[in-house]
């Protein structure tokens, strides 16, 4: 059979309230054009993110009831750390509420005025927390990762040659290397095993630690088993062992590839750094058995661990969303190419042509994508990225817009939904105007700022 099914079926739904495109054109607008403004009730297909926003299985909702909420030393802990020691095996497991939680905490170690901090490319709240800390981030993704069109596969991979020269040229200035899988603000590219090893020889041969951000590390094992040569035969369990087994540590969002609606964790085999992240977390998180997170959801993320390896899942997951960036191909709308992990990214700038990167063309397409079809989407270009430290602006590397798949949610008929928006869409681009930004808050503007809609 051709057709990759959806492999589960549905045991409970909610459902979705229809609105007018009037209507949504005055909600946008109330919203001062910022997505992230607008109540989730009057969204149809809620694309802005694909964390926490997955359905959990049934085996995990048995899960739930099953956790303890002991204070400390709660059997939900213990089934948590076995689930990720048996994927990521690090000596210290530190549950976090969240992934930037983690980011926080090893930050408050790593990170510090005068410091700078390489990795492929620092996703929004890493780069947060990084910069909160009043140290620098860089990105260092090879040069294909920067080009929509390029058709690599492993698009997410380091630039080994340049982080080589930035180690040498930073020396003690850094304090870490961060490797992030798959590459989620670059597009959701996968990165090759091969550079991980990569990586991880790199810093070594600094003596500088090595730390994943692994929060797709299911999609990325899926590419490595798809797309790197000698992989194909092995199990996604070993390929993920293989992938952390040269890292000293890792930062993880459960509301990503643990199949979690909350949840994270710090992982790490040094003592010392465990000891001064764990004095950390009881003052920020919660007692070193449950973080920042009840034994229910310890459990949901126990379960999901083991079913976030599934490849049937894993088949599908995929085929989603290469089905759709087919389909848009086709149209002629420039996508990301080859599909991402976890979302299907356009290439606004590539798209809107006559709206300058610091007009915000990945706004101004994401805006109207949501007044024609209900759909929300996420702007990953200029918005996110293009606020310096010194306060300048300048364009992103790419102003992308960002439709994230949330995990089991949406069925094939929502899929070809989405394509028939973009069909509107297209009959309409020459109109779609530009934004300026009216007010901003001072780090992680894009959650918060308001837009006015430039004149034509
Ligand atoms: C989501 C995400 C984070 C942050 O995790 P939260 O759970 O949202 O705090 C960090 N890095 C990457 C790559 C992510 O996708």
């Amino acid at each position: 059979m051709k057709t990759i099914i959806e492999p589960f079926r549905i045991k409970s739904v909610e459902p979705i309230r229809m609105t007018t495109r009037a209507e949504r054109a005055r909600l946008i607008r109330e919203s001062h054009f910022n997505l992230f403004g607008l109540h989730s009730d009057d969204v149809l297909i809620d694309l802005l993110t694909d964390s926490g926003t997955g359905a959990m299985s049934a085996a995990q909702w048995g899960a739930v009831m099953r956790g303890d909420e002991s204070y400390a030393g709660s059997p939900s802990f213990f089934r948590f750390r076995d689930a990720v020691q048996n994927l990521m095996p690090f000596r210290h497991i530190i549950p976090t509420h969240q992934g930037r939680a983690a980011e926080a905490i090893l930050f408050s170690i790593f990170g510090g005025p005068g410091r700078v901090i390489p990795s492929n490319t620092h996703f929004d709240t890493t780069r947060g927390n990084i910069e909160a800390s009043g140290a620098l981030a860089h990105d260092l993704v090879i040069a294909e990762g920067r080009d929509p069109a390029s058709e690599h596969p492993f698009k997410g991979n380091m630039d080994i040659a340049r982080l080589d020269a930035y180690l040498a040229e930073h020396g003690d200035a850094v304090p870490v290397v961060m490797l992030t899988i798959t590459n989620n603000a670059g597009g959701g590219q996968p990165v090759s095993l091969e550079n991980i090893r990569a990586v991880a020889a790199t810093a070594r041969a600094h003596g500088k630690p090595f730390f994943i951000d692994g929060c797709r590390f299911a999609e990325n094992a899926w590419f490595i088993k798809t797309r790197e040569p000698g992989q194909q035969d092995r199990s996604i369990p070993e390929i993920v062992r293989d992938c952390f087994a040269d890292a000293d540590g890792m930062t993880m969002s459960a509301k990503k590839d643990g199949f979690a609606n909350i949840g994270g964790w710090l992982a790490l085999n040094d003592d010392d750094l465990a000891e001064q992240a764990r004095a950390h977390l009881i003052r920020t998180e919660g007692f070193p058995t449950y973080g920042g997170l009840s034994g229910r959801d310890l459990e949901a993320i126990a379960q999901g661990l083991s079913e976030i390896v599934d490849e049937d899942y894993l088949r599908y997951r995929i085929r989603t969303n290469e089905y759709i960036v087919e389909r848009l191909s086709a149209m002629g709308v420039p996508v990301v190419r080859p599909a991402g992990g976890h979302a299907v990214f356009i290439d606004a700038r590539g798209w809107l042509t006559h709206i300058d990167p610091l007009s915000y063309p990945g706004q101004a397409l994401a805006v109207a994508l949501y007044e024609i079809g209900g759909i929300r989407s996420c702007e990953i270009g200029t918005v996110m990225f293009g606020r310096q430290p010194d306060g300048t602006e300048v364009p992103a590397a790419m102003d992308l817009v960002r439709l994230a798949i949330p995990r089991r949610t949406y069925t094939q008929s929502h899929a070809d939904f989405i394509v028939e928006a973009f069909g509107e869409l297209a009959e309409m681009r020459d109109s779609l105007r530009g934004y300026r930004i009216a007010w901003e808050p001072k780090l992680m503007r894009h959650f918060t700022c308001r837009f006015e809609k430039l004149a034509g």
